[in-house]
């Protein structure tokens, strides 16, 4: 390291350090100028569920009672994501295996993330694209962002998910535009995992071709949130709850939750996230509703980041819960889980899996290849062939696009 980037590095640490002083850091609960704000109680009512959530005192006789309702309710949910339903797993299991293929049939979904930067304006402590993180950043001009697109296109995907990090000033409103722009030449279905926004902006991206809206909200315990959160945009807490529901006043057809799990008390966030898309779809009938299940993954420079306490009992008992809950929603399991787990959840109860997957920018074809550095590590680096075969090996049917536009 030269020697301006050894002082560059000190002053960095020193601007990150100040952050994690608390009398620095700004009121996450006050909105931004700027930020669309809703007429919404939402926050409240999912907040306060959470929080009178004593899991603890669920019996085995609760879960079994969730178990002998055809639909579960709110209360029924509770009890599957209890200490007390962790004995019932394998029944819970072959419960939500029976829902998913009375929804589904055996059809699973593929889809791939690109990465067409991975500036951010953030500072959150478990990310490895954290503003304050030594990483190459890269963001792929049009061009290269069209030939990655067409180098994904002929492995025969046909949904892809567009993801920048969260810089707005780097990666513009127009900017995704143009990338959903180029996406509609060469797939059928286009998501977005970017920065939350207004709803104007979603009718924008709407049009250029957008679909579907995933916002991860990573912990629903507000203070703690604030201790991870310690800089930019996402800092501000309910701008980012409120997210999925400006995206379906600005036409999206679908919206994604998500949990960071391991980030906080798992049982309490997995809450929260089911209660979440539940009051929404209360709202908003036509809303296509999805989940991810990520569970935190080591970064760049910090290896020590691991998932706390959920290992792959807590995860398959998440995943069915929601499967149970809410039984017509999509669900995914991304290529933070190593193939085993994946291909298990989704004999189980997930219906939506990622292929042939790089969190980097620029790493599908040769001309943009290694332009900037990854997000997280992947378990499954398997490709789409390999994929779709295990699927197919798994008695399942991949399916690569759920919708056809005409
Ligand atoms: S989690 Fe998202 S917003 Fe936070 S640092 Fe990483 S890319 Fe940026």
């Amino acid at each position: 390291m030269s020697k301006d980037e050894h002082l560059n590095e000190s002053i960095i640490s020193q601007e990150a350090k100040a952050f994690l002083a608390k009398e620095n850091r700004s009121n996450h609960m006050e909105y931004m100028p700027d930020m669309e704000v809703l007429d919404s109680d939402l926050l409240d009512r999912v907040v306060a569920d959470m929080e009178s959530y004593d899991y603890d005192s669920y019996t085995a006789q609760d879960v079994r009672r969730a178990l002998q309702h055809s639909r579960k309710t709110p209360e029924d949910f509770r009890a599957l994501l209890s200490p007390a339903a962790l004995p019932f797993l394998e029944e819970i299991a072959q419960q939500a295996k029976v829902e998913k293929e009375k929804h589904f049939g055996n059809s699973i979904c593929l889809f791939t993330p690109i990465y067409i930067a991975n500036y951010c304006e953030n500072f959150c402590i478990y990310c490895g694209f954290n503003r304050y993180n030594h990483i190459r950043r890269a963001q792929l001009t049009y061009e290269e962002i069209d030939k990655e697109m067409a180098a994904i296109a002929q492995s025969g995907l046909q949904e892809i998910l567009i993801l920048t990090g969260e810089s707005r000033q780097k990666s513009t409103v127009e900017y995704i535009g143009e990338a959903c722009k180029i996406a509609r030449k060469y797939f059928r279905i286009i998501g977005l995992e970017v920065y939350p926004m207004n709803s104007e902006d979603y009718a924008y991206l709407h049009q250029c071709g957008a679909d579907y809206v995933t916002v991860f909200q990573e912990t629903y315990h507000a203070d703690k949130y604030e201790t991870l959160h310690l800089a930019g945009h996402k800092r501000i807490f309910p701008y980012r709850f409120y997210a999925q529901e400006r995206a379906l006043k600005g036409g999206m057809r679908g919206v994604g939750f998500a949990a960071l799990l391991g980030l906080d008390d798992f049982r309490k966030d997995a809450l929260a996230t089911g209660m979440h898309a539940y009051y929404l779809q209360k709202k908003y009938p036509q809303a296509e509703i999805a989940f991810s299940c990520p569970r935190l993954r080591p970064i760049i420079n910090n290896d020590k980041i691991n998932p706390m306490d959920v290992h792959e009992a807590q995860l398959l008992q998440v995943v069915c819960a929601y499967r149970l809950f809410m039984p017509f929603a999509s669900i995914t399991v991304s290529t933070r889980e190593c193939a085993r787990v994946r291909d298990n959840l989704v004999k189980i109860a997930a219906t939506k899996i990622s292929a042939g997957v790089s969190t980097a920018i620029g790493e599908h074809c040769t001309e943009a290849k290694d332009k900037g550095d990854a997000q997280f590590e992947i378990s499954d680096t398997r490709t789409v062939d390999d994929v779709y075969q295990s699927l197919l090996n798994h008695d399942l049917q991949p399916v690569m696009a759920e919708y056809i536009y005409v």
